[in-house]
């Protein structure tokens, strides 16, 4: 089991650079496949040991080999986050029959757009529709295959439900502060999360996002970094309480009945 964890920790890094490469190109329109990796300063084109994931930011000490300029943290950090994500999908999710497989399949794909929403949103403070629809479709089609192959069709239900409930909140704030809370981009994020977790898992999400929200926000506050009325991007902590769902929402959720119930 170590090795798989080895590797699939390794295979998540590669993606995670791929990932930064799909931030970057989204942003200045750019096709992903067509051009080779190059420095964005200099223009450079990176040699093999330069795309290494995580190991060559550290070899280059976060310069560009050519120009010195600065490469941001950005890559590093996504990446090694990206290997994690993917470990623990296999920690979590360790059922290697067929339905299990593609469960794992599923969730590897789905993490990746949550990434790219979460540094997306924290570096621009929008929401991609050529990420969040692709998105909000395939877990549309992963739950109709889920309702179909168990002919289980509350887990369906549940999902749609889900997904009404956390975009209508969200609309609703939308609505209340005229666009100066919450954004479009949040209502979309919050379909998909709806669709990803169904209606009972919902709550452990939102309560966490303004918990975690909150102690940010405070944070920042304290440290003066963020006036009170300043704007913070919510899709970050959405998608981050969404990863922190995935794997622990269960636990979290009995804790949280213990104590209450
Ligand atoms: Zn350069």
């Amino acid at each position: 089991m170590f090795i798989l964890y080895i590797l699939f920790f390794i295979f998540g890094t590669i993606v995670g650079s791929f990932l930064n490469v799909v931030v970057l190109r989204l942003k200045k329109n750019k096709s992903v496949i067509k051009n080779p990796s190059h420095c964005p300063h200099c223009k450079r084109k990176l040699r093999w040991f330069e795309l290494i994931p995580v190991v060559s930011f550290f070899i280059q000490k976060g310069k560009c080999r050519r120009c010195h300029k600065k490469i941001s943290w950005q890559y590093p950090i996504v990446e090694f986050f990206t290997g994690l994500i993917f470990v623990l999908i296999i920690v979590y999710f360790a059922d290697f029959s067929f339905y299990g497989l593609v469960n794992i399949c599923y969730l590897l794909v789905i993490s990746c757009f949550l990434i790219v929403i979460f540094v997306y949103d924290f570096k621009y403070y929008l929401v991609s529709d050529k990420i969040i629809y692709p998105a909000i479709f395939i877990s549309l089609l992963y739950d109709t295959y889920l309702a179909l192959i168990t002919n289980q069709f509350s887990i369906f239900f549940s999902s749609i439900l889900g997904a009404t409930v956390m975009g209508g909140f969200f609309l609703f704030w939308v609505l209340v502060s005229k666009g100066k809370w919450m954004g479009v981009g949040d209502i979309k994020i919050g379909i998909l999360l709806g669709l990803i977790f169904g209606i009972y898992q919902l709550f452990t999400t939102l309560f966490l996002t303004f918990f975690v929200g909150a102690i940010v926000a405070l944070i920042l506050m304290v440290l003066k970094k963020k006036k009170l009325k300043s704007e913070i991007p919510l899709g970050p902590f959405l998608t981050g309480a969404a990863f922190i769902t995935l794997f622990w929402g269960n636990y979290l959720l009995d804790w949280y009945l213990n104590i209450f119930i």
